[in-house]
């Protein structure tokens, strides 16, 4: 027999899709936003400048953890692949994406907090990191406070740039860009002195081939960060549909092959998968 040579990630990936299809769910929904497209296509906000977690590919294909929960996810209520459009939420415009029903639901890098609870409605979670400083190799900067007094860039509407301002280091000059990418450049032209963001995400860029060896973790857990998947509020039963997704996401070894496939190639030692419904202070 003829076997085609494949990587690991791109098997852990086929084999992803593999079990998604076999078990695909058929409660076709109203997809997001197409209004008359008769619910063939669903419309899924994700982040497009995050290795790892969700990128958009210079060929204009999506890889990343939450592109395959949200793809999982999808496939449960009734919608294949092809049936899926991604559209780029960036963290600032995540609530207002949900209330304009842009979209039927964000799966980006999306923690559960007490206020955005009050304007969205949160599946999940599905991922529990915790926030971190990414600074050049050769920094001396070892904890939170050292940020004081340093250009420390976040992104606009992010957790991170709110948990630097209220405790981690409200000292710091805090930059905020728009997205994760801008940082990364700051961080490499020496512009800013670290990136805080989530542990997930700053292992991402790290290990991207064109920063290897520029970069470190400093290795703070600074904040529970529990991804959740965002709809717009009030419609729970999109909720319960996607919290059975991902119940058997995690069961039927999916879930794992997701982290493996993603979060292996950046060396991201991950939490196991989280408790539906629970989130951890
Ligand atoms: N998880 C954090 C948040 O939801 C930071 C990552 C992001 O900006 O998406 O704000």
């Amino acid at each position: 027999m003829k076997l085609r040579k494949v990587t690991a990630a791109s098997a852990a990936v086929l084999a992803l899709a593999l079990s998604a299809t076999a078990c695909g769910g058929d409660d076709k929904d109203a997809s997001g936003g197409s209004g008359s497209s008769g619910g063939e296509k669903i419309k899924i906000g994700i982040k497009y400048d995050q290795p790892g977690i969700g990128l958009k590919e210079p060929d204009g294909s999506f890889s990343g953890f939450d592109v395959d929960v949200a793809t999982y996810v999808a496939k449960q209520l009734g919608y294949d692949a092809d049936q899926i459009e991604f559209v780029e939420t960036k963290s600032a415009d995540r609530e207002n994406a949900l209330a304009r029903g842009d979209v039927k639901f964000i799966v980006a890098s999306y923690s559960i907090n007490d206020e955005r609870k009050q304007k969205v409605d949160f599946a999940g979670p599905y991922l529990l990191a915790h926030q971190d400083l990414l600074v050049k190799a050769d920094a001396d900067i070892a904890k939170g406070a050292d940020l004081n007094g340093k250009n420390l860039c976040s992104v606009t509407g992010s957790t991170s740039a709110q948990n630097v301002k209220d405790k981690i280091a409200p000292k710091a000059n805090l930059r905020e860009y728009s997205g994760y990418s801008e940082c990364v450049a700051g961080l490499q032209s020496g512009a800013v002195d670290a990136l805080t963001t989530d542990d997930s995400i700053l292992a991402g860029f790290a290990a991207q081939d064109k920063y290897k060896g520029q970069f470190k973790l400093v290795g703070e857990k600074l904040s529970n960060e529990n991804y959740g998947i965002g709809v717009k509020k009030g419609d729970t039963a999109t909720v319960d549909k996607i919290n059975t997704a991902l119940e058997k996401m995690v069961s039927d070894g999916s879930w794992e092959k997701a982290v493996d496939a993603n979060f292996g190639p950046a060396n991201y030692e991950n939490e196991p998968a989280p408790k539906i419904g629970v989130v951890v202070k």
